[in-house]
């Protein structure tokens, strides 16, 4: 009735694009965190990506493989995390 799923075609970046924005209100947030005064020094957002384990054999981390580039591998999780750095206490 309503054709093919033309939609999932054409937008791989989708992810990319609702990380990207939830990354800009985490920093609108922290920006206006530090000009009311917060101290952030020791707030850190690192972008991770978790990848399929060595051994994973499906499609991508197969081509992944047969390019020899790592970062084409199957994602398990994708994303960034904000913490505390405590190592200069
Ligand atoms: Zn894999």
């Amino acid at each position: 009735m309503f054709g093919r799923k033309s939609t999932e075609r054409g937008f791989p970046k989708h992810e990319e694009i609702v990380l990207h924005k939830v990354m800009e209100q985490v920093e609108k947030v922290l920006r206006q965190m530090q000009t009311e005064g917060k101290d952030l020094t020791r707030v850190r957002i690192k972008r991770f990506q978790k990848t399929h384990h060595v051994s994973c054999r499906c499609q991508q981390c197969k081509s992944a493989e047969e390019k020899k580039d790592p970062r084409l591998r199957g994602l398990l999780e994708d994303g960034f995390k904000v913490y505390l750095d405590k190592t200069r206490e």
